[in-house]
């Protein structure tokens, strides 16, 4: 298997992708914070499908990370993530380091209103702000013609498509299905911090907002709901950040009736790691 073309500069990345482009070929990126597993390699290869060409940065966004989050011990595997986009079939690799993104001076930031103000924006001050300035830098290096965003990070693809939208970046985002390991488990390079007792725990988040959703198409309550959610996932440990019934759009508090879409949310701390996950209501029973 060939090594896949690395590149580390901004303008090694733009000499790239504009050759492809002046040929006529489609551009797709993949963003990434690296430690990559079968979620990230399902948004190359859903990419694959929708380009001539994917790209796929690694980068772990000091700005994203709060003070006492884990920016330093953030898992780093570069050498394996290579390998594993090579087998997966991307065209280029963009990692940039630190300087490369945020030379001395940089004094810019992008933040999404109102979308932000609550869940994980709640929980990690500043996060959505690093995303979004990071992100927009991306789009803007890379100038793909689509981007493919998991929603694992069901709120981060909603900032994504709104910032595009409201900074008029010509690009069109593609949201990408969660990855999920047998249990049910959403496939996150965090999971590696789990013990091996708080991993046979971790499968009841999902399971948990599974339930709410099939309670919610059932016609109970929202709050309710959410509520009982809250309460079996603490009986199990877990220690609630939020379980939230949610416009998939908006993410508001529902106004109306729960509908087809209806998004539940979660995010937990098993021990140290924090987890997130996310669920659609499925049609009312
Ligand atoms: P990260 O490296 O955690 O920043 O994730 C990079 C991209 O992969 C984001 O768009 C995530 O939403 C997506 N992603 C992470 N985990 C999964 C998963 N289990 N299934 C699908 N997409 C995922």
């Amino acid at each position: 298997m060939p090594a896949v073309t690395t590149v580390r500069t901004v303008a090694d990345l733009r000499s790239h992708v504009a050759k492809w482009r002046k040929e006529g070929e489609r551009v797709a990126l993949v963003p990434t914070m690296g430690a990559l597993h079968a979620g990230h390699l399902s948004l190359v290869t859903l990419a694959r499908g929708k380009a001539d060409r994917v790209v796929v940065s690694i980068f772990i966004n000091p700005i994203q990370f709060g003070p006492r989050e884990d920016f330093k011990t953030y898992p780093r595997q570069e050498a394996s993530d290579l390998d594993k986009l090579a087998k997966a079939g991307a065209d280029l690799v963009f990692v940039p380091d630190g300087a490369e993104m945020y030379p001395e001076g940089f004094s810019t930031r992008v933040k999404v209103f109102d979308l932000t103000d609550d869940l994980c924006g709640a929980a990690r001050p500043n996060h959505f702000e690093g995303v979004a300035t990071v992100v927009t830098k991306l789009l803007l290096q890379a100038g793909p013609d689509l981007a493919v965003f998991g929603e694992k990070d069901y709120q981060q693809l909603l900032v994504v498509r709104r910032l595009v939208r409201d900074l008029n970046i010509p690009v069109e985002i593609v949201g990408a299905p969660i990855v999920r390991e047998e249990d049910g488990l959403a496939l996150s390079s965090r999971n590696v911090y789990l013990s091996p007792a708080e991993r046979k725990t971790a499968p009841l988040l999902y399971r948990t907002i599974s339930e709410v959703a099939a309670n919610l198409a059932k016609g109970e309550g929202a709050d309710a709901a959410a509520l009982a959610g809250r309460f079996k996932l603490e009986a199990a440990g877990f220690r609630i950040d939020y379980v939230a019934v949610r416009d998939p759009e908006t993410l508001k508090p529902l106004s109306g009736p729960v509908k087809p879409g209806t998004r539940v949310l979660a995010a937990a701390y098993l021990g140290k790691t924090r987890l997130i996950d996310n669920v659609a209501v499925s049609a009312k029973a």
